[in-house]
């Protein structure tokens, strides 16, 4: 049984569950959220925290957080300095949640709070990451092939397995958020960093709700541009296509080469042949392009990994980091070592 001694130890025991949800320009559900979350908590016999983490919004969210805050002594809030994204966001609500498990989820009542209870059933029966997979019943046709062919051609390529539907929503234990935590790369993409960690891990299918209220933050750029981080943060394997992709062509060019050859050889030089030159040459130089720019993307990540910059700034918080960021968590391993 794939149980650690703790939990074992634990289970039957009161839990704190923590609840982490990244907000951005969320004034029109916030309260809403909080209300409908904290009424479907009652019915879970674990105490509960809430980080609501409010990644520079421009509207009143910051203060109704600060509200929810006085009124409710569970909720935590951190407010970034500007808006870092949703990654970051989450990174910062799992560093400043200090439950044994930690849901996360968004603030749109998209992911029904109803399933928290589910899932923390599901944790104590051992599952470290309990995910929760939307059904795409009700997405457009379209939106539903693109997710499909990306997912097939996606899994071809990254070392780990994403599944179509399966986003952030889901419970993580203490120790997979632990070792999420300790994936200090720049360049976030949560759904393969899950997947990444592993651990005892169960799926269970929902139906995806309607957003209630607000819009959503994704552009079809900025989502062409999730799946591409996608391809290119999980694995160096574009980079190997390119190799093979630049040997085919090497070996196409090279029997097209003989062929010339002999039929130079066999029926004379013959001077046509113009356009059969411009097609290759632009063929080629934008297949080396494409190549380049490969290269490029990876060098692009390695130049902000490199900076070392802080993933987020704190602007405001009630709150204290739970978990020390790894850097220190190193030191202190070092001094015992050390000593
Ligand atoms: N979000 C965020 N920072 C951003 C964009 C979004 O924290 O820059 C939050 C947002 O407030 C919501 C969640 O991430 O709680 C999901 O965002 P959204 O509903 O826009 O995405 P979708 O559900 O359409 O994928
Ligand atoms: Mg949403």
């Amino acid at each position: 049984m794939p149980i650690t001694d703790a939990r074992e130890f634990r289970t039957g025991e009161t839990m704190l569950i923590s609840i982490v949800v990244p907000c951005y320009n969320e004034e029109a559900v916030i309260d809403r959220f909080h209300e409908h979350l904290t009424r479907e908590l009652r019915a879970i016999d674990h105490d509960c925290e809430f980080v609501y983490v409010d990644d520079g919004s421009k509207d009143r969210t910051l203060s109704l957080l600060k509200n929810l805050a006085e009124t409710d002594p569970r909720v935590r809030y951190v407010s970034f300095s500007r808006n870092f994204g949703k990654e970051a966001a989450m990174l910062a609500g799992l560093r400043y949640a200090s439950g044994d498990a930690v849901v996360i989820m968004d603030a749109d009542l998209q992911h029904p709070p109803e399933l928290v209870k589910r899932m923390v059933e599901l944790h104590a029966q051992g599952h470290d990451q309990v995910i929760a997979k939307r059904t795409r019943d009700g997405d457009r046709v379209t939106r539903v092939l693109t997710a499909r062919a990306y997912y097939r051609l996606i899994n071809r390529f990254v070392d780990v397995e994403l599944v179509d539907g399966v986003g952030d929503f889901r419970l993580l234990s203490r120790r997979a958020v632990d070792a999420v935590l300790g994936l200090t790369e720049y360049n976030r993409f949560s759904k393969g960093l899950f997947a990444w960690v592993g651990f005892p891990s169960v799926t269970f299918e929902y139906e995806n709700a309607v957003r209630e209220e607000g819009r959503s933050k994704w552009t079809f750029g900025q989502l062409l541009n999730y799946g591409a981080d996608g391809l290119i943060s999980f694995n160096n394997k574009p980079l190997r296509a390119a190799v093979y992709l630049g040997l085919l062509l090497l070996s196409v060019a090279a029997l097209y080469a003989a062929w010339i050859v002999g039929s130079a050889a066999v029926n004379g030089v013959d001077t046509p042949g113009y356009v059969t030159l411009l097609v290759v040459i632009t063929a080629l130089a934008g297949v080396q392009m494409v190549m380049v720019g490969v290269i490029g993307e990876y060098i692009g990540r390695i130049y902000y990994e490199v900076k070392r910059r802080p993933h987020f700034l704190v602007q405001s918080t009630n709150a204290v980091p739970a978990a020390a960021p790894l850097k220190d968590q190193l030191k202190d391993q070092l001094k015992d070592f050390v000593r």
